[in-house]
């Protein structure tokens, strides 16, 4: 019988991987902890109508990339391909948002109907977080700088750019929608079929158009920052000035406009060279608007979504993998049948006793040869030997893997002092 593939797009993250994963969440908890974010989770499932609402009906990922079917009861469900629509609609039917502050955060994963290619995929994994209450640009400010503060964590600054422009209000946007019309208009011959399109669903759209072709074009278009109103220029001059404070290094990309509808004002992206044309690793931006169209009372908000399979290439570029630790500390084995049938309350009782030591028990039967070598690939750094003649002496002995140590015997009474002096 030919063996079951996994679907197109869906990875398998295994233990090689995993470490790399951790330490990037474990980076993601403690950021959160230290601004005082708390974590929220949403099902993956939603009805399709909630991301249409949202995310927009002329945007990529509405138009071809929702991952949407019916279920049983022919309602139309979608897989979420984006964080904030559920977290807002949590929010709202929760009761989390009217006349409050909220300050969350999640890892969750996302599906999107996409070309699968280096750094993008179809189920893939976003943090993300979500502040509702506060206009701004205060709090645009902070995210950015908790991105910026896990970019130094990560020690992976020097390979990230930030990106950042405003979208106006909704008033500015479609002054500026007009005039762009106008521009693309005039140029009709020169715009692709997917420029075509967009420019009577979404001519904003056309700015983020990645066919090499269009960008001069685009380039020459009028700029929406040129068009915004007095009140949304102050907000983006205020925020810029926070970012020179912060000393936080900035470009205004004035052909930002980012993948959904929602958003409003600030708009930013970190960027990076190092993977090639999935460059971007983190977006964000305001969407005042938002908790109104999905049916709240109207709640300004900021927030971002980070690609963690992007973050996971750039860190495995740097091969940080070798500076991570083993996930074993000590592999047990045992010398003789009366030992190894003891085997199994001595790391039980060692476990109780060093809680934060990495025991791995060898099972399987096998010589001492055997369970050496077996110990040596398993990565860890000492070998703990349960010998028959030592189940008198109340010993184990403790063979270091790694470096040029002598073996040593250990009683077990002292098992605590061998670990402080090993491991603090
Ligand atoms: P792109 O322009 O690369 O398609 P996007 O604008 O669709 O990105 P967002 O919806 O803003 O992306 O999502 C935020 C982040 O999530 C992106 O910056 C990227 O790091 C990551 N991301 C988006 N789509 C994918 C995908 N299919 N696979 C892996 N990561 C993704
Ligand atoms: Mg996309």
């Amino acid at each position: 019988m030919s063996a079951i593939k996994a679907i197109r797009g869906m990875n398998d993250i295994l233990p090689e991987e995993t470490k790399l994963w951790q330490y990037l969440e474990t980076n993601i908890r403690s950021l959160v902890s230290r601004y005082g974010y708390q974590e929220i989770r949403t099902p993956v499932l939603e009805r399709t109508q909630l991301f249409s609402r949202s995310i927009g009906e002329a945007t990529d990922i509405v138009e071809k990339e929702m991952y949407c079917f019916l279920d049983r009861n022919d309602e139309s469900l979608s897989l979420r391909p984006e964080g904030t629509a559920g977290v807002v609609r949590a929010g709202i039917e929760r009761g989390l948002l009217y006349n409050q502050e909220q300050r969350l955060w999640y890892l969750d994963s996302l599906f999107r109907y996409e070309k699968p290619q280096k750094g993008r995929y179809r189920q893939f994994h976003q943090f993300g977080v979500e502040v509702f209450g506060l206009p701004g640009p205060d709090v645009d400010v902070e995210v950015i700088l908790m991105t910026a503060r896990l970019w130094k964590m990560l020690g992976i600054s020097e390979y990230v750019e930030l990106h950042i422009n405003s979208l106006g209000s909704q008033q500015d946007r479609a002054i500026y929608r007009e005039k762009l019309l106008e521009y693309f208009d005039k140029h009709k011959e020169e715009l692709d079929d997917d420029s075509l399109r967009r420019l009577t669903t979404n001519p904003l759209r056309i700015l983020d158009s990645k066919n090499p072709q269009m960008q001069s074009l685009i380039q020459q278009a009028p700029k929406l920052l040129d068009c915004i109103s007095d009140e949304s220029k102050a907000h983006f001059e205020k925020l810029c000035s926070l970012l020179t404070m912060a000393d936080i290094p900035y470009t205004i990309n004035t052909r930002l406009v980012r993948g959904l509808d929602y958003y409003n004002l600030t708009v930013f992206e970190w960027m990076t060279s190092e993977l090639g044309s999935q460059g971007t690793i983190c977006g964000g931006g305001r969407y005042d608007l938002l908790v109104s169209q999905l049916g709240g009372q109207t709640t300004p908000a900021v927030g971002f979504g980070m690609g963690m399979e992007r973050v996971i290439l750039m860190l495995q570029k740097m091969e940080l993998q070798q500076q991570l630790s083993s996930p074993i500390d000590v592999y047990l084995i045992t010398q003789g049948d009366k030992a190894d049938s003891r085997k199994m309350l001595l790391s039980e009782e060692i476990r109780n006793r060093l809680p934060d030591l990495k025991l791995l028990m060898h099972a399987g039967g096998g010589n001492f040869k055997k369970q050496i070598k077996k110990a040596d690939k398993s990565g860890a750094s000492w070998a703990m030997i349960f010998a028959e003649d030592e189940l008198d002496q109340q010993s184990v002995s403790i063979k270091p893997l790694r470096e040029n140590l002598a073996q040593i015997s250990v009683p077990l009474s002292e098992l605590e002092q061998w670990y402080h002096e090993n491991f603090q």
